[in-house]
């Protein structure tokens, strides 16, 4: 069954044939690797023009939730600047060409976001080449599975925390240069954020940071007129999971603990992104819209 956003259907029977076998990438691993392919809303997302004229910079496009979110800015009218990884080049410029497809600008700016110097310069880069900015998605992020606190080590804890908390500062900190009254900011945060397992404690406290950040900032910024939300994702099926997300031995049951017993697919986040991007969303602020498949939350 090919899910789309307006087609009447049984949530639970959606996607029915996904069925993953143990696979593992090395970081950050590639949505053209995996098996079976993600989707992003490719084939079925139909834009209504709520983002007509935006400018979007989008971290973490070129595979996953990222990408999905792009496809969709994109198909309602808006430009896209993509921050990914120099090794995600092959998924970034498939992405670029659907974002093209669309009639809309695609900008391809690689990088690595635990370096405050790319940063800083992936806002200045997409403020140039899309003659502005007023969507900010802070979306690129780092999870890699530990079992035991005492074999996490520095590095992993660091580069976790960079990628996943000081990248979203420096990026923002850099874009509030440019952000006017109307724009939107969006931080992808988890459902680990309130539900942590016992193998993500770092990555998990990382997502509460952003829940948090996105709740602080947002009272701080409502009186500019600038809205911050936060999008909870649950499990869903992209690279991240087959880069050591995930044990191997939970890869064939991904998601399946979920009150809709199945993982999500990027697809299905892309209209959160949407609709708190967009103008319809006005009186929506510092709100995290849990994208999960029935994890209860706070
Ligand atoms: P993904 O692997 O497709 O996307 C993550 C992206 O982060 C990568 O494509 C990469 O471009 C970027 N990235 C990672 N390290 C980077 C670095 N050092 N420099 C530059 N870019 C870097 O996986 P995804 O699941 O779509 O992840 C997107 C966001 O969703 C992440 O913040 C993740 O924590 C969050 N999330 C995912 C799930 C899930 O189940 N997949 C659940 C909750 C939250
Ligand atoms: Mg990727």
């Amino acid at each position: 069954m090919t899910r789309d956003q307006y087609t009447f259907t049984n949530p639970a029977e959606l996607y029915a044939d996904f069925d993953p076998k143990r696979q593992k990438q090395p970081e950050p691993g590639l949505d053209a690797e995996l098996s079976p392919r993600a989707d992003h809303g490719e084939k079925t997302y139909r834009g209504t023009g709520r983002l007509a004229g935006r400018k979007a910079l989008i971290t973490g496009a070129d595979s996953g939730i990222g990408a999905a979110t792009a496809i969709a800015f994109a198909r309602e009218g808006a430009d896209v600047a993509m921050s990914y990884l120099p090794e995600e080049e092959e998924d970034a410029q498939r992405i670029a060409q659907l974002i093209r497809d669309a009639g809309a600008t695609a900008l391809t700016l690689p990088g690595d976001l635990r370096d405050p110097a790319y940063c800083r310069a992936l806002v200045e880069d997409a403020v140039e080449g899309l003659g502005g900015l007023d969507i900010l998605v802070n979306n690129g992020g780092k999870q890699v599975y530990n079992e035991d606190l005492e074999t996490l080590d520095d590095q992993q804890f660091d580069d976790t925390f960079k990628t996943n908390v000081y990248a979203m500062f420096w990026i923002t900190k850099a874009a509030l240069a440019y952000l006017t009254p109307g724009s939107t900011i969006i931080n992808t945060t988890s459902v680990q954020a309130y539900n942590p397992s016992e193998i993500l404690v770092d990555y998990a406290s990382t997502k509460a940071t952003i829940n948090t950040f996105t709740k602080a900032l947002a009272q701080q910024l409502a009186p500019k007129g600038i809205r911050v939300n936060a999008v909870a994702p649950g499990p869903i099926w992209t690279p991240l999971q087959v880069t050591e997300g995930q044990p191997q031995e939970k890869i064939a049951q991904f998601g399946e603990q979920t009150s809709i017993g199945r993982a999500g697919q990027p697809a299905e986040l892309a209209p959160a992104y949407v609709f708190l991007a967009s103008p319809e969303s006005s009186y929506v602020i510092g709100e995290t819209l849990n994208v999960n498949g029935g994890t209860p939350t706070p």
